[in-house]
């Protein structure tokens, strides 16, 4: 998470990161990782009233952030919860599969791959 937001946001703090670890409480040492699947027909652009957010070729979306109106309408499509929303700024943070959250995972947990999605 600090990878993706020093690296796309100038900045390091969890709350700009396009993926967020999350902890289960009551449970020592389990967490939950949501990262974006990289869809090729995704709800959360699907959702998007304005055209901000748009499929991204080969998969994934991209936001044009000046069509953004800040309704959160594609936070609720995204079915895993993977499109992380930027409080201060009250935009989605769309994940860029750049690669570079993987190459910063000490225990290889993350890993950049390819899928069928027909
Ligand atoms: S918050 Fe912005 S990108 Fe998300 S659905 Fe609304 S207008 Fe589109
Ligand atoms: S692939 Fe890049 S943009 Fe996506 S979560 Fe990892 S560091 Fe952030």
């Amino acid at each position: 998470m600090m990878a993706c937001s020093r690296t796309w946001r100038n900045t390091i703090g969890f709350e700009k990161a396009a993926l967020k670890v999350r902890a289960y409480h009551g449970v020592e040492g389990a967490f939950s990782i949501r990262a974006c699947y990289g869809c090729i027909d995704p709800d959360c652009a699907r959702a998007c009233p304005t055209g901000a957010l748009t499929p991204r070729k080969g998969g994934g979306v991209q936001l044009d952030e000046s069509l953004c109106i800040h309704c959160g309408l594609c936070i609720e499509a995204c079915a895993p919860s993977a499109l992380q929303w930027d409080f201060s700024t009250r935009i989605p943070l769309p994940c860029r599969h750049c690669g570079v959250c993987v190459s910063f995972c000490p225990n290889h947990v993350l890993e950049m791959m390819e899928v069928d999605q027909r």
